[in-house]
């Protein structure tokens, strides 16, 4: 690692730190009745305060730091989203209401919208008045995206499209109002064996007639994600992002960034190991005397600390100009690892209580360790299966034969 940071980035640290500072005390106290229970509510059961704190960020200008100044952002570098997420690691910021309207789906529209698209849908995502979902996977289309079969066919007079398929695993489709969806616009792609052509980008009002969302029951008991049926569903023409065919390139472009903004995640997981150790000495101190479980947690702060080092030298060779590669994906492999870990550990280190959940009486922590035990299984699918990972690093970085 060679890198200092500038001026610019401290004074952007310093502001935000401020900020956090000011703002962050009272509004915890204010949702205190919910705090220390957001971890075992999931985050389905928290959106009224995610809407609420993503409106105190936008105020200061901190709810979408990525996007243009002229848009509410602050144009941040990648050096400033690098500070951005340590420092609300650090501060244990809550959540936000549209995270994927704004790491994902708002950054597509400012690249590809028209300027009446822009002012149509971007003031919505900020302000968290409604809120997006992105729908991508289908369920013969998941790490091969491409392979999505979800049609969308334009009418004769080119006024709108008719919309027939099954997204499905869509985050928080059940309470939103619009959603990017990927559709198949020329469904002979696929048997002409170009199938990532003939894809479009709509923006879809989840109200129109013919959408059926549905929510899937999880092994964690909530529903986080859904089903969402299009029968015969018209969309207006001017709901399109970007050219007809254009879709994998209109949506991948935000999806593309380097991911070097998992650098929270080391200060996050270093806080809930430390979390978990302080639990454990109150609750079950004999297990932190056995051998076993001690190398387990020496392990899991060593494994925290080198993926730490790896994201900051992806860092460095990113503000070099160059690609964060192998970095990235090694750190996305070692970030499912470790949730993973240390997930198994709470449970065996925090004895038979551990396990009990929310609502049952004795339940640690309103049964939030027993709760990410199951959740966790997400972090080796989400953003990337690890198998599909351990393919690119196999094949790319480590150019072993097929
Ligand atoms: C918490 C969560 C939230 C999500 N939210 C959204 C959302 O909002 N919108 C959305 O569109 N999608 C969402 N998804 C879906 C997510 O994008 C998919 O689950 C992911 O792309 C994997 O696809 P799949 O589930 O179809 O699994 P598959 O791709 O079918 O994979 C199944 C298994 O096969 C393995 N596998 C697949 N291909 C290969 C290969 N080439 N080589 C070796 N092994 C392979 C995988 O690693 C995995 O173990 C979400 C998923 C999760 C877990």
């Amino acid at each position: 690692m060679d890198f200092a940071w500038s001026p610019e980035d401290l004074a952007f640290k310093e502001e935000l730190e401020a900020f956090l500072e000011k703002e962050m005390p009272p509004f915890i106290e204010r949702w205190s009745e919910n705090e220390d229970l957001d971890a075992s509510r999931g985050v389905m059961g928290v959106m009224d305060k995610r809407k609420a704190w993503q409106n105190k960020l936008n105020e200061g200008r901190w709810a979408a730091i990525l996007w243009p100044e002229e848009w509410g952002g602050r144009a941040a570098t990648t050096a400033q989203q690098v500070v951005y997420t340590q420092v609300m690691a650090k501060y244990r910021s809550p959540g936000i209401f549209n995270a994927n309207g704004i790491v994902q789906i708002g950054p597509s529209i400012i690249t590809w919208g028209t300027d009446e698209q822009k002012a149509r849908w971007l003031p919505p995502i900020l302000d968290a008045s409604e809120h997006w979902c992105q729908g991508f996977s289908e369920p013969q289309a998941g790490s091969d995206l491409a392979n999505l079969r979800t049609t969308a066919i334009k009418a004769n007079d080119g006024s709108h499209y008719v919309v027939n398929g099954q997204k499905t695993w869509i985050s928080s489709a059940q309470i939103a109002k619009w959603g990017l969806f990927l559709m198949r616009t020329d469904p002979t792609a696929i048997e002409r064996g170009v199938k990532h052509e003939g894809i479009t980008t709509f923006i879809v009002d989840m109200e129109l007639p013919g959408i059926e969302v549905r929510p899937i029951r999880e092994i964690t008991g909530d529903s986080l994600f859904c089903e969402v049926f299009f029968t015969d569903v018209r969309i207006p023409d001017s709901d399109r992002l970007g050219d007809e065919g254009n879709g994998w390139l209109v949506s991948m472009g935000a999806l593309g960034q380097e991911r070097v903004g998992s650098a929270g995640q080391a200060i996050s997981m270093a806080q809930d190991l430390r979390a978990l150790l302080q639990t454990a000495r109150a609750e079950n101190p004999d297990a932190l005397r056995d051998p076993a479980i001690r190398e387990r947690v020496a392990k899991l702060h060593i494994q925290i600390e080198a993926t730490r080092l790896l994201i900051m030298r992806a860092l460095s060779k990113v503000l070099k100009g160059e690609k964060g590669w192998p970095e990235v994906p090694l750190a996305k492999l070692q970030w499912g690892y470790i949730s993973l870990w240390l997930a198994e550990l709470a449970l065996d280190v925090l004895g038979p209580t551990g396990a009990l959940l929310k609502g049952a009486p004795g339940a640690i922590d309103g049964g939030m360790w027993a709760r990410n035990y199951v959740w966790q299984r997400y972090t080796t699918i989400g953003a990337g299966p690890t198998e599909v990972q351990k393919n690119i690093i196999a094949d790319r970085a480590l150019k072993l034969e097929r």
